[in-house]
């Protein structure tokens, strides 16, 4: 094609080898394999060919209504022909007498068949037949159409490639028993038929067969990682059970778990007797109730001579996780300490020196706890909350703090769609509690119109008086967003006129506030000294007030689903009836519409996310790492669920009888590794 066309193919549409052009996939097919009649022509069919004999052709109106007129006739009657730009171009180059096939759109005006712009092509007896498969076109830009390379064009690069190609040249590279199993089109004929079809029904399989490849390489690919990571990661054997977990677990756990929590330690418990380093992300729908999940293993590493810590995002959420688990300890012979940025140096020191000798057992905090200052006589356990985008970069971080890395327990309320798991974070081993404690109440959730406002205070007024505590969460404040900020103290303000001092008091917290002052201001909720809370979304995560049963969450239609979720998820944590109120502003889209609607519908986390995954698209959705990997051509992760759970399956059955793919029936599987390796970045998300 020469290297101008060359070098703008690869610019335009990262076009560089015949395999780029074969995975070109065509966007849709025309379908020009029948020939209809002219009287057969209505609106329902939108595109059509006829074949007929060109008879007059004139130039009619003037000015911009200028146009050129053409009649052809079939046996059956007259189709007329227009063309509104290049007519001279046309007039010259079609000829009245002669037989032409014509295709394109059909239409009506004055009840007589009409094409606008039709595709012409002359009938040379013998020579011209009708196409016998489905006519690809294929997505391109205007740059590469100014040059000539269109659709057409590259059609027929395609066919010339795919009429020259054997099998050796685009081997197969699924195993037998998956082609049969699935009645999958072998490799060569799917990259034909997504191409030049048939017929529609043999478009389709064509896509699935090179769907299932899609889903099947990224898979596998991520899982290698895993298998590779776990061979090379020695972890500290805990091999038993001892004092701490068994005294806590009869005498001091104030409830007993459910069976979703019992199963996640269980699974946490192989893991770390395994002597082999665990990476397992636990996520469980706001209240599941990981904090004691997360305590429970953290006693098992202790009476295996281990030290664990526990990180949290925020100064307010590791203030809490120390309160809850000194509660829950106070009767052991535990030593749980807190560092976060706002410790006092002498404590800190104290702490530091604690951890160093070994007479700190947990240590909760924030980011603090993995800076460098701090080493530990012997960590064995992480506990990393609320992060699951906590990186590779912090995980390394952790690395270091003893001769071996601790094993590693990441957990997060955000709820990542199953097709997400086993692909973006196939590489982690991955726990779910799907299951909340007994006795919760489901939250009553509610959409009101900013107008409503007078009744909505009027309620949250009724519960404030029966002895319960409020939210009132506002858009959050960017630094840059000055209107947002004065939203926020126009709406404290307004709280507090509709709440006067000394019958109420209210708190504030918002992201311009030192950590002391929202700690103050959180400590001040937390302990009931103040029945409302009015705050930016720093509250989202983690925050645990059971006595608090309403939650307002003011213009909720800037927020995304999963974030109302997560603000959602602060009340319903009592024994007493919690209501969520979306207050809205008077213009909403039909898109955000639909998204309260759903809050509406459902409190289930695991709905809201896949909700927002359609809705958003996964390269958006919170906490997708290296989203980019995540650009399937062909396979969608919401429309294709059923099938990422099938190849999740076969690649599972492959890797667990054979993991370094050596049996004979996955040899093409090694052998298509070995080409593809250095051509994609998956090496580099380990
Ligand atoms: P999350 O998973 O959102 O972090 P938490 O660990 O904060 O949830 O637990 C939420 C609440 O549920 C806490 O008050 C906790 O004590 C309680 N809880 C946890 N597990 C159980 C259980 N098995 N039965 C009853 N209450 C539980
Ligand atoms: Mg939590």
């Amino acid at each position: 094609m020469g290297n101008q066309r060359g070098d703008l193919l690869l610019k335009e549409l990262n076009i560089s080898t015949f395999g780029d052009l074969l995975e070109h996939y065509p966007l849709r097919h025309i379908n020009r394999t029948q020939i209809n009649t002219i009287r057969s022509l209505n609106l329902s069919m939108e595109y059509a060919q006829v074949s007929g004999v060109l008879l007059s052709m004139d130039i009619v109106g003037s000015g911009r209504a200028k146009r050129l007129v053409a009649m052809l006739r079939d046996q059956s009657g007259l189709l007329e022909l227009v063309w509104f730009q290049g007519i001279q171009w046309v007039q010259k180059a079609l000829k009245p007498g002669v037989q032409y096939l014509c295709f394109g759109k059909v239409g009506f005006f004055n009840g007589k068949p009409q094409m606008a712009h039709p595709d012409m092509e002359m009938v040379i007896p013998g020579k011209t037949s009708v196409k016998n498969y489905l006519e690809p076109i294929y997505p391109s830009t205007e740059k590469l159409k100014a040059r000539g390379i269109t659709s057409k064009l590259i059609s027929s690069w395609v066919m010339l490639i795919l009429q020259k190609l054997q099998h050796p040249d685009f081997p197969e590279n699924l195993p037998d028993v998956i082609l049969q199993k699935y009645k999958l089109f072998p490799r060569l004929d799917a990259i034909r038929c997504i191409h030049f079809p048939v017929n529609e029904q043999q478009f389709h399989q064509a896509v699935r067969r090179l769907k299932f490849e899609e889903l099947f390489w990224a898979q596998l690919r991520i899982r290698l990682v895993r298998i590779t990571r776990k061979k090379n990661a020695k972890g500290w054997v805990f091999d038993k059970v001892g004092e701490a977990f068994n005294t806590f677990y009869e005498k001091h756990l104030p409830f007993s778990l459910t069976n979703a929590q019992k199963r996640v330690i269980r699974e946490i418990r192989n893991d770390t007797a395994s002597g082999i380093q665990m990476n397992r992300l636990l996520q469980g729908d706001v209240g599941s109730g990981k904090t004691i999940v997360a305590l429970l293993c953290m006693l098992i590493a202790a009476d295996n001579g281990f030290q664990s810590v526990m990180m949290a995002p925020t100064e307010v959420l590791a203030q809490q996780h120390f309160q809850t688990l000194r509660a829950l300890l106070k009767d052991m012979d535990v030593e749980v300490r807190l560092l976060t940025g706002s410790t006092p140096a002498r404590e800190r020191k104290e702490i530091l020196a604690g951890c160093a000798e070994g007479t700190i057992t947990l240590l909760v905090g924030t980011h603090a706890v993995i800076e460098d200052k701090v080493q530990f006589h012997n960590l064995g356990f992480a506990v990393v909350d609320e992060q699951h985008k906590f990186g590779v970069a912090q995980r390394a971080r952790l690395w270091g703090k003893n001769t071996m890395p601790p094993h590693v327990l990441i957990m997060t309320a955000t709820p990542i769609p199953r097709t997400l798991a086993l692909t973006a974070y196939g590489d982690l081993d991955y726990s779910v509690m799907d299951e909340l404690p007994p006795g919760r109440l489901e939250i009553k959730t509610m959409v009101r119109n900013e107008s409503a406002r007078p009744s909505v205070m009027q309620f949250v007024r009724s519960e404030l008086d029966a002895g319960r505590q409020a939210y009132f969460i506002y858009p959050l404040i960017e630094e840059s967003s000055k209107l947002e900020y004065e939203n926020l103290m126009k709406g404290y303000e307004e709280v507090k006129a509709f709440f006067p001092e000394p019958a109420y008091w209210v708190s504030m917290v918002h992201g311009k506030q030192t950590a002391a002052e929202k700690e103050t201001n959180m400590q001040r909720f937390v302990s009931g000294d103040t029945q409302i809370m009015v705050g930016t979304t720093v509250i989202e995560v983690g925050v645990n007030v059971p006595n608090a049963t309403v939650m307002v969450i003011e213009s909720a239609e800037k927020f995304g689903l999963s974030q109302l979720h997560q603000l959602r998820g602060r009340v319903g944590r009592g024994a007493e009836a919690s209501y969520c109120i979306l207050l809205t502003g008077n213009k909403l889209s039909n898109d955000a519409r639909e998204r309260l609607q759903i809050m509406v519908q459902t409190n289930d986390g695991f709905k809201i996310a896949e909700k927002d995954l359609e809705l958003r698209g996964p390269g958006e959705i919170d906490g997708t790492r290296q989203s980019g990997l995540l650009q399937f051509k062909l396979a969608n992760l919401l429309e294709d669920k059923r099938m990422v759970e099938a190849v999740s399956e076969e690649v599972d059955t492959i890797l667990d009888a054979d993991p370094n793919l050596a049996l004979p029936e996955h040899l093409r599987v090694q052998q298509f590794l070995k080409i593809q390796r250095g051509k994609t970045a998956w090496s580099k998300i380990a």
